[in-house]
């Protein structure tokens, strides 16, 4: 006997896997070249020059320390090091203590949420939301509510959302700028939930969390403002990642920050870091540890990103494409030309384009492109997009 959760979830069938495998045997058949995969988010521009001089470097230099294990919530000169970047770019005070390191932002989640959660306890999503939400508040047995979109522009159906607060609600995750729609949260949006959920804990009586995924922060276009949300709503706690604003998703580097300033911020973390260490993570990578504090004031060339997103966003619209206007990230999330997203995709395959569903990210009748990939790469999809749209005519 297994665990049955454990089983299905280990064996559940994957919208984006499949489609990835599906990519692989088709470019078997008529070239890599003419198969235009749109399905993952893999950072396609290199991490900066300096975050690969940095490793080697601190290779020779400390060849007989780096490997070590560090203490659990990662090395204390290297949180400061994170804690003093954060400080100078959002006036903050931060110091090492407040941060905990962790095996990238999906770690960061499920060590806030395994430290939050207790018995009956439920959790807010607004739609669309990445999907491994789901899988990391079922994992430590919360509960999920879902906001349906707001899918003019993809900020928040605040009556919605009122109705859905409740004396259970522990927390809400939101993700700026977001997977899969790019959109950035503007302040208007976070001052009104900030408001909103101020209300609720003054009604309950119990704090209610913020929980911010930020791991597009630094991946954000010309003139869009992404607010540092501790300064907008109290009970913040921000969980980051390296993977995508430094181009490192396989290194496995992130962070909790639980500011001084949260309600029970010292029970809150030493509990994150509880659930870390019940999680079996010991610490995080130790020499990415030291490479990210060195390099954390850098980011990856987002303006690849930009470019792309510009091009499709463009072009997509000409062809009759509805497309909200992204503000970040390297996703976008336009309505599928049926309401059946999943027949949609299906459909695409036939132009040998791979389009991730919407109803993965609970936004059904929208599909998701990472254009994460090589400019040259969408420019040769154009045509293609434009024949799936024909084919609707
Ligand atoms: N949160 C969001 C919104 C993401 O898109 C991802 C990865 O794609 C993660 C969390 C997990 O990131 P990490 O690689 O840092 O675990």
């Amino acid at each position: 006997m297994v665990s049955q959760r454990m089983l299905q979830l280990g064996t559940a069938r994957s919208v984006i896997r499949e489609l990835f495998e599906y990519g692989r045997q088709r470019a078997a058949e008529v070239g890599a070249e003419n198969v235009f995969d749109f399905s993952l988010g893999n950072p396609s521009v290199p991490a900066p020059a300096e975050v690969n001089d940095t490793a080697i470097r601190l290779l020779r230099e400390q060849a007989d320390t780096i490997h070590c294990y560090t203490s659990a919530p990662g090395d204390p000169a290297a949180r400061q090091r994170i804690a003093d970047s954060l400080n100078r770019r959002f006036g903050e005070q931060y110091t090492a203590d407040e941060l905990y390191l962790t095996v990238g932002a999906a770690a960061s989640l499920c060590c806030v949420l395994g430290g939050l959660t207790c018995p009956g306890d439920e959790y807010i999503l607004f739609a669309p939301y990445f999907p491994e939400y789901r899988v990391f508040i079922e994992g430590v047995k919360g509960k999920v509510k879902v906001i349906p979109p707001e899918p003019e522009h993809f900020q928040i159906d605040f009556s919605a959302f009122e109705q859905a607060v409740t004396c259970r609600t522990k927390g809400v995750i939101i993700n700026s700028p977001n997977n899969p729609s790019g959109v950035v949260y503007s302040r208007q949006t976070l001052e009104t939930l900030a408001a909103i959920l101020r209300a609720k804990e003054a009604l309950y009586g119990h704090p209610i969390y913020l929980i911010s995924d930020e791991p597009y922060r630094e991946i954000a276009f010309h003139g869009v403002e992404v607010p540092w949300v501790p300064q907008i709503y109290k009970d913040t706690i921000v969980c980051y990642s390296f993977s995508k604003s430094l181009s490192l998703p396989g290194e496995r580097l992130g962070y909790v920050l639980v500011p001084k300033q949260v309600t029970d911020a010292d029970s809150v973390y030493a509990a994150a870091a509880g659930a870390g260490r019940s999680q079996g993570y010991v610490n995080a990578p130790s020499l990415f540890q030291r490479v990210a504090a060195e390099c954390c004031d850098l980011t990856a060339d987002i303006s690849v990103y930009e470019r792309n997103c510009a091009l499709l966003t463009d072009a997509l619209r000409e062809m009759g494409y509805h497309v909200v206007q992204p503000g970040g990230a390297f996703y976008l999330f336009p309505r599928s030309l049926e309401p059946d997203d999943m027949a949609f995709s299906e459909r695409a395959k036939q132009f040998d384009l791979l389009l991730v569903p919407g109803s993965g990210f609970g936004a059904p009748g929208h599909f998701r492109i990472a254009y994460c990939v090589q400019t040259e790469m969408i420019e040769r999809a154009l045509p293609r997009f434009k024949a799936l749209a024909d084919s609707y005519q």
